[in-house]
């Protein structure tokens, strides 16, 4: 590899709120850290209007302006910011390579990953059209805005069964798609779905279409896979709980995973099965997957890169 590549101690791959605050804490510490945007500059939160559960807004703020207010805190305190995509790594050697948009390498001597997760899909046009106006690929996020109203949720698993009951406190009725005649959820989770009144179940029953009035959600148009029939559920809301995709195909030839593809760090840590290579955010969480959560845990990204440097150069020293 060219011996003219850029070296740094730290290199952050990713700019939602995991990036962003690693940034931070990594910028003050004096790490003097690069960050690549990705192709989403801002990450997921970019793709919502209201955010009111970040600590510190009482009034509330949108995902856009929060994550531009994440990225000056970030850059006043020294890290570039650079638009860019990683395209491969090569974590083999005590300093780490990562070539960005092909053609760059840079060589890091930590770096963190904070690639996030993409929220799964149905497929559906009239999805997409109304993403952020009544569909939504997230519950606890956005569940407080249908209080008292009724919505549906499409998923079978343990995560669509976990959404359910929580949208059930806070919503008039929640109408549960399952395609199959059968949850995939665990006994416990669907035993807590099938014993919430709220909860109407409608078995082997898909999405077919998003009704609105070209503005917001109004219903469902929903299909009977066995008996063909088409119906329209009339509803403010629609959850879709089909899972998410980590953002982790880069790492796999490097870094241990789960069997979903997530991101395995050491309890309690963010230290990955590579030395200096540390993991923060929705890339290494499926359970909480909130922007409070990966920021927390990319402060402890950085927290750790910095610490594993200083041990190196102590041991350099001594
Ligand atoms: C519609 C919607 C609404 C939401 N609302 C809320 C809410 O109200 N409150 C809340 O707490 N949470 C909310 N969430 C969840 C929240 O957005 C996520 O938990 C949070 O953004 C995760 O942050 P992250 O930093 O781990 O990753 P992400 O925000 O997913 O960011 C990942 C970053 O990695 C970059 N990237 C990916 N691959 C590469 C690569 N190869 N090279 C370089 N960069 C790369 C992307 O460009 C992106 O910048 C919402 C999510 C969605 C989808």
């Amino acid at each position: 590899m060219s011996q003219l590549a850029e070296h740094v101690k730290c290199l952050i791959i990713g700019s939602g709120p995991a990036g962003y605050t690693a940034a931070i804490y990594a910028a003050r510490a004096d790490m003097h850290p690069i960050l690549y945007t990705g192709i989403v500059p801002g990450g997921q939160l970019t793709q919502t209007t209201e955010v009111d559960n970040f600590p510190g807004y009482p009034e509330g703020i949108t995902g856009p302006v929060m994550m531009q207010d994440l990225q000056k805190q970030a850059e006043k305190f020294g890290t570039e910011v650079r638009f860019g995509y990683v395209t491969s790594v090569d974590f083999s050697g005590p300093v780490h390579e990562v070539t960005i948009d092909e053609t760059t390498v840079i060589k890091a001597d930590t770096v963190i990953i904070a690639t996030g997760a993409t929220a799964k899909w149905l497929g559906l046009e009239s999805e997409q059209k109304y993403n952020g106006f009544g569909v939504s690929a997230c519950a606890v996020c956005d569940g407080f805005f249908y209080r008292g109203e009724d919505v549906a949720i499409v998923g079978a698993g343990d995560t669509a069964a976990e959404e359910a009951t929580y949208l059930a406190k806070l919503c008039r009725k929640v109408h549960m798609l399952v395609r199959r005649d059968e949850f995939r959820a665990s006994k416990a989770m669907v035993h807590r779905v099938l014993n919430t009144p709220n909860i109407e179940i409608h078995y082997n029953t898909e999405a077919k279409e998003v009704l609105g009035d070209g503005q917001v959600v109004n219903a469902l148009r929903v299909l009977n896979n066995v008996t063909g029939e088409e119906s329209d559920i009339p509803v403010m809301g629609f959850f879709v709980a089909i899972g998410h995709k980590p953002n982790t195909e880069l790492f796999t030839d490097w870094l241990d995973m789960d069997i979903n593809g997530y991101l395995v760090t050491k309890p309690g840590s963010t230290q990955t099965n590579r030395e200096g290579i540390f993991a923060a955010g929705d890339v290494q969480d499926h359970i909480f997957r909130q922007a409070i959560t990966a920021a927390g845990s990319g402060c402890m990204a950085a927290l750790e890169a910095e610490r594993y440097l200083a041990a190196k150069e102590h041991m350099v020293l001594n």
